[in-house]
């Protein structure tokens, strides 16, 4: 039988094509990253030669063990989860072309460090805690600008535009400000002209809000249970220091 992996993302790319239709956007300029923590390799792999091209991990011990089981298969993958300084050399190793979840500027030093010494560059975006709930992690909306400028004098880091994880509620009257209150932060930081920040992705949108997000100005949707189905792990376990 075929993986259901493959009806989903059918479905998934139906609901990207009515949300753009409905607010007159082309359904090219939104990106699908599919967020792939706990689905093995294999499935993964089923996923990316049905067509898709961009993952996304949380972990950078699971990250690395996939690595090298979808080598060989054409993709880019980009690191969304919690970074920690201890394991910025392990992720280092496995071709992430951005890393979503730059939050604070300890940890955007530490990266720089570790690139000056292997000579090398990183895309990132700034992730940012649109809902106020306690338990996430991303810099506050008031302490982005002020981020931003610090991160862009290091010269090995690339800023590419936002991340959030909106609210978790399923009251659509609560999730919408958070993904709003994302575009007009995008826009008041192109308003400061910062030298060498690129603000063109708005990473926002998964599973249950891709929708509301896309209306809201997303160009990245990162989506894992619709496609892969529900996980064993809760996301606190992806979520905590
Ligand atoms: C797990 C995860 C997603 C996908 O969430 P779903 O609700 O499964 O679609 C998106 N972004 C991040 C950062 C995640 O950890």
């Amino acid at each position: 039988m075929d993986d259901p992996c493959l009806h989903n993302l059918n479905l998934i790319h139906h609901r990207i094509n009515n949300a753009c239709v409905a607010v007159g956007r082309n359904p090219n300029t939104i990106r699908l990253l599919m967020a792939t923590k706990t689905v093995p390799a294999q499935r993964i792999k089923i996923a990316l030669q049905a067509g898709e091209f961009l993952i996304g991990e949380n972990k950078v011990q699971e990250l690395k063990e996939k690595f090298n089981e979808l080598k060989g298969i054409p993709h880019e993958s980009h690191f969304i989860g919690h970074l920690q300084s201890n394991k910025i050399k392990d992720l280092l190793k496995c071709k992430v072309s951005c890393i979503q979840s730059i939050d604070r500027f300890e940890i955007a030093e530490k990266l720089h460090a570790r690139l000056t010494f292997e000579k090398k560059e990183m895309n990132i975006l700034i992730q940012v805690n649109s809902s106020d709930e306690e338990s996430k992690f991303g810099v506050s909306p008031q302490d982005t600008v002020e981020l931003i400028k610090k991160v862009s004098l290091l010269s090995t880091l690339h800023i590419k535009g936002l991340m959030t994880i909106g609210l978790f509620s399923a009251e659509e009257n609560k999730v919408r400000p958070c993904f709003r209150k994302m575009k007009d932060l995008q826009q008041d930081i192109i308003k400061h002209k910062i030298n060498g920040v690129e603000m063109d992705v708005l990473s926002m949108g998964m599973s249950h809000d891709l929708e509301i997000a896309i209306e809201e100005g997303a160009t990245l949707i990162r989506v894992g249970t619709a496609i892969f189905g529900e996980r064993i792990y809760p996301d606190s376990y992806y979520w905590k220091e």
